[in-house]
């Protein structure tokens, strides 16, 4: 039996965190069992609009862009589970038909929120409507009246799932409502489609968040009438189930969809690589020995439904700058100088962006983003401002200025303007400045770090001799001549 997965995003808002997660593990799922995952986009609920202030269209749109970006790749077109709608109705009025659902006329519990079902449920009792024993010739006789669909659930019996995270549960059947089918106008509901759908691809496991676990149990029961109506067949197995446990952030509070902070987008758009975003989400959730560092091949390779974690994941977003940095620093370079073409200041002219890419391996060790790389190598892009804005490196040379020797900076100066242009480079850059340190009788960095600050602006730049040799030296003398001329602190 060939494996199916699904993801069943409902468009409501974009990807985040927990979506993309259990996008991923199936999509694991289906690669190591040479398998198929397929991306269904739930957007049946057309009356409440999505609640990012966004179109049904646009969340899909973006849903799609997002998992092609993080390598979730799945197989065949993407199915709109609206397209699907006559087939939907259709197995309500089979089951109507079977006398394994019954419309419900009450006008109080026609509501598509179903308030009867959760007013009900706030009692501590489970909703059937009186409608369930009347015969259907009792319905009244007015033209308008209009009527839901609901799932005439059995009173008895017990339902038992195997589920590959959570156990063997065992819920009576008498615990379960009468759910709506289909809505008063004829609308059908999520918990109809997605039976319906996932029987109709041969969805062989169901892998989804634990919020669905009541809904599983009501599902189930929808799958036995489809059955004993012989709308489904007994040929084909019923899905298996893993209950991922939710998401947490880092207060441990449920992660929600409306959270900025947690949108695959706002990731993307910060600067994040989709393999360490990949990586991060694998962990969240599933582990393998210690490994940290799991490329997608690799995860493919490893991925089992028992690795899966019983306990809900708490979000580090230092963990995920952590893997972020690491992804940064082994991309080939001329794959990581494409993915930063976004990132770079438009201002910056091609002088600019070639002395940027030249000091990229001194940037990345540092980086957290691709964002983050950029504004890190900003003095490659341009001159930093005088008196310098950064109050570290605007101490440490007014500091120089004050207790060197009066002629340290400007013999510094002289020598670095007497290497010739052949002899511009790092090492012989770095004896230039150790020769003119000795001579003034002070330590390496007493010159190193002045030149640093006036030269990037910042204290945190890669070796000051690789970031000269790669300035150049017009830019880096004139830099440092600018802060020369300027009026002593
Ligand atoms: N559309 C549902 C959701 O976004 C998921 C349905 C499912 O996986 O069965 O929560």
């Amino acid at each position: 039996m060939t494996t199916r997965v699904r993801f069943a995003p409902s468009p409501t808002g974009g990807l985040h965190l927990g979506g993309a997660r259990t996008a991923l593990y199936n999509f694991l799922y289906a690669k190591k069992h040479n398998g198929k995952f397929l991306l269904r986009i739930e957007d049946t609920d057309k009356k409440n609009p999505p609640s990012n202030g966004q179109t049904i269209d646009d969340n899909t749109e973006s849903i799609v862009q997002d998992l092609q970006w993080l390598g979730i790749e799945w197989d065949g077109e993407h199915v709109l589970q609206s397209a699907r709608h006559d087939k939907h109705t259709k197995v309500a009025d089979q089951l109507l038909e079977a006398g394994k659902a019954y419309r419900c006329y009450d006008s109080v519990l026609r509501d598509s929120k179903d308030a009867a079902r959760t007013e009900a449920r706030n009692r501590g009792d489970v909703f059937k409507s009186p409608w369930r024993e009347k015969s259907h010739k009792d319905a009244p006789r007015n033209a308008d009246a209009s009527s839901v669909v609901r799932l005439k659930v059995p009173h008895e019996g017990t339902t038992t799932l195997d589920d590959s995270v959570k156990g063997t549960i065992t819920s009576p059947n008498a615990q379960i409502d009468d759910f709506v089918l289909l809505r008063s106008d004829g609308s059908p509901t999520y918990m109809l489609s997605v039976v319906v759908d996932d029987y109709d691809s041969n969805i062989t496991h169901i892998v989804r968040g634990d919020d669905h676990l009541t809904n599983t149990f009501r599902q189930q029961a929808l799958y036995n009438a489809c059955l004993s109506a012989n709308i489904f067949s007994t040929q084909q197995a019923k899905p298996a189930y893993a209950h991922i446990p939710m998401v947490l952030d880092e207060d441990g509070h449920k992660l929600s969809k409306r959270t900025g902070s947690s949108s695959i987008g706002e990731f993307r758009k910060q600067g994040f690589l989709p393999e360490a975003l990949t990586n991060f989400l694998l962990r969240l959730g599933w582990g393998h020995k210690d490994l940290e560092i799991v490329s997608m091949p690799q995860a493919i390779e490893l991925f089992d439904l028992k690795g899966l974690n019983a306990a809900p994941a708490r979000v580090s977003y230092a963990r995920l700058e952590h893997l972020n940095a690491h992804y940064l620093r082994t991309l080939p370079l001329d794959d990581l100088q494409a993915r930063l073409q976004p990132f770079l200041p438009a201002s910056a002219d091609s002088d600019a962006r070639r002395r940027f890419f030249q000091g990229l391996e001194g940037l990345r060790q540092r980086a957290t983003t691709l964002q983050n790389l950029v504004a890190l190598g900003s003095f490659y892009f341009e001159k930093p401002t005088l008196p310098l804005p950064d109050a570290t490196a605007r101490k440490v040379w007014d500091e120089a200025l004050l207790n060197l020797p009066p002629q340290a900076l400007t013999r510094l100066d002289e020598n670095l303007a007497q290497t010739n242009d052949a002899d511009w480079q790092a090492h012989a850059l770095a004896q230039t400045m150790r020769q003119t340190a000795q001579s003034l009788s002070l330590g390496f960095a007493d010159l190193a770090k002045p030149l640093r600050a006036v030269c990037t602006g910042r204290m945190d730049s890669p070796d000051i001799s690789e970031v000269i040799a790669v300035l150049g030296k017009r830019q880096t003398l004139e830099r440092l001549e600018q802060a020369l001329a300027q009026p002593q602190p």
